[in-house]
């Protein structure tokens, strides 16, 4: 069984509440981190999945469609593309926050679904994080648990990294 990588997306692979992007609705509001493209290049090479798991309620709030996000997703593959790296597989929730659905994060199920789909054995994988729900969600779920960005106090996850390019080169050494 392979290892996944669940990664948050906001503020974990692209920006979100920066300077220049408020929420990330279009294409154009798509910005990768710094050395995000990079260490999903090394998760890729060293054979792990890479997936990303995504809570947006802006779709069943009604500030975008379902189309919209789509063609968000296809430009986070065409700038990771930019770097030789992809994503495996992407898992997101439509619903609104607080509509007691049964996908977004804190729940684990966009992770469970994705590991039965792709036969990931996930007590070897990590879950990636800037925010306390997806820490709780990779417990919930059963993986080790990363918290990056400078929110380190907000939740109790396993390890903790300044970004994503750290927890990589912490996982692949060279
Ligand atoms: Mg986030
Ligand atoms: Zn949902």
């Amino acid at each position: 069984m392979d290892i996944g990588i669940f990664l948050d997306r906001d503020g974990v692979i692209n920006e979100v509440l920066s300077n220049r992007v408020k929420f990330v609705n279009k294409p154009k509001d798509f910005y990768l981190l710094d050395g995000v493209g990079e260490a999903i290049k090394k998760f890729n090479g060293a054979g792990y999945k890479v997936f990303v798991v995504t809570n947006q309620g802006g779709i069943g709030l009604g500030y975008m469609k379902e189309t919209g996000l789509h063609a968000v997703h296809e430009q986070m593959a065409k700038d990771l593309e930019g770097y030789g790296a992809y994503v495996d597989d992407v898992s997101y929730c439509p619903h609104k926050p607080h509509a007691g659905c049964a996908c977004r994060k804190p729940e684990p199920k966009m992770i469970i679904d994705l590991a039965k789909k792709h036969r990931i054995d996930i007590k070897r994988s990590y879950m990636v994080g800037d925010r306390e729900p997806d820490i709780v969600a990779g417990k919930q779920a059963g993986t080790k648990t990363v918290l990056v960005g400078n929110r380190r106090e907000e939740a109790n996850a396993d390890y903790y990294f300044s970004d994503l390019l750290s927890f990589s080169n912490w996982l692949l050494p060279n």
